[in-house]
């Protein structure tokens, strides 16, 4: 059998994990494997029988699109029996999907390959994704420098503007990553730093497992890495970050001090409302009373806030870190539905067209500094406010 993946060619810098999964489930079958970005002339001329698509964001949409088009064509069947897309855009807009281009989505994890119109059961989900695939490409993803891992999936919390209970409707609370991280070094070499891909690791009952898994990897608090002649530290990054309120419950700080074991590097806290204002600074000082001095956080806006609020959040988020004597990074993420098929499409709330896009200009690029705040947004919630009113549209 001869199998296309295809990653559409929007940017981004992590693999398409899914898709190497199956990648891994057809190569163990001895069918013929190929991972392409993009639109390709010369991979689609090849008649497959087979060709899987990847895709996350919704507002992708038009590029998933376009990739799906394209490639229809090469299937040796029709298209609605193989061409196959999969991924978050797939799950929550299959029916869109399928009246726009005919194609085959999958929904959700593939927890049998069944879900692919193949007799087997293989729980696809759970095998190794095939980094060999994607070996010509890799200097573009983010396992160019670090390995990559999942402890657990899924959430049990039902936070409004998230969908992961959509995409990973099981929960799992400990998957073991030692051959994750040693199968993505086989394939293409030792890696300094560790990514982790939980959605929320500290709710998982199994968290000194994770963490004692993680250390005996190498990844554990003071542990170096040789780079050239000096040897630079090792980094543990949880990419999803911390959940506010659970990292500031005083009854978890047994769970700070297993983190305090590894070298994770940003402390990665979101403050996504102003009312949460008092969680975000116990959370950043239960962390930084464990020696954390260097902090990630990012800031929804565009939900159910208002442009005062996200200045305030942004001083608010400024001043806990002067106070404790840590480097903040602040990243301002506006709120994209699920479903909404462009960036630019709007909700109607308390922002207009043009504050979010004098805010989009204001955040890009980390924000760190105090001066850098007041630079960009304005000395007070006033002046931002104004500025927001009175600065000409560019
Ligand atoms: S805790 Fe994180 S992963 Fe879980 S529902 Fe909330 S935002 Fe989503």
């Amino acid at each position: 059998m001869n199998v296309l993946l295809v990653e559409p060619g929007y940017p981004t810098h992590y693999p398409p994990l899914g898709l190497l999964k199956i990648g891994r489930f057809h190569r163990d079958r001895g069918h013929r494997v190929r991972f392409v970005r993009g639109r390709s002339e010369e991979a689609a001329s090849f008649g497959w029988d087979r060709i899987y698509v990847a895709c996350v964001f919704t507002y992708h949409w038009n590029e998933v699109v376009r990739t799906l088009r394209f490639y229809a064509p090469h299937t040796v069947k029709q298209p609605e029996e193989a061409l196959f897309v999969g991924g978050v855009l797939a799950t929550l807009m299959a029916d869109d999907l399928r009246k726009a281009v005919p194609c085959r989505p999958v929904s959700g994890t593939i927890r049998s390959a069944r879900l692919l119109g193949l007799d087997d059961d293989t729980d696809v989900d759970s095998l190794l994704p095939d980094y060999d695939l994607i070996r010509e490409y890799a200097s573009s993803y983010v396992v160019a420098r670090a390995a990559l891992a999942t402890a657990t999936r899924g959430c049990s919390n039902r936070c409004p503007f998230c969908t992961v209970s959509r995409i990973e409707p099981d929960c799992r609370e400990h998957i073991p990553i030692g051959e994750q991280v040693h199968d993505l070094e086989r394939s293409l070499g030792p890696r300094r730093d560790l990514l982790m891909l939980d959605n929320n690791v500290l709710a998982s009952r199994f968290l000194p497992r994770i963490v004692m898994d993680i250390a005996e990897l190498g990844f554990f608090a003071g542990a170096t890495w040789p780079q050239g002649r000096r040897r630079v530290p090792r980094r543990v990054d949880f990419t999803q970050g911390f959940e506010t309120t659970f990292a500031a419950a005083p009854e978890n700080r047994h769970l700070i001090d297993l983190l305090a074991l590894l070298p994770v590097h940003p402390v990665r806290i979101a403050f996504d409302a102003w009312n949460e204002r008092d969680d975000y600074r116990k959370a950043l000082e239960a962390f930084a009373e464990r020696g954390f001095r260097t902090f990630e956080t990012f800031l929804l806006y565009d939900f159910r806030d208002t442009p005062a609020e996200l200045y305030r959040r942004i001083s608010f988020a400024s001043r806990i870190a002067e106070r404790l004597g840590a480097t903040l990074s602040l990243h301002p993420i506006r709120y994209i539905a699920p479903g909404q098929k462009s960036r630019r499409a709007r909700r109607g709330n308390a922002w207009n067209g043009k504050t979010l896009a004098m805010v989009r200009r204001m955040a890009s690029g980390a924000i760190r500094t105090r001066s850098a705040i007041e630079e960009r947004f304005g000395a007070t919630e006033e002046a931002f406010l104004h500025s927001l009113e009175t600065r000409p549209e560019k």
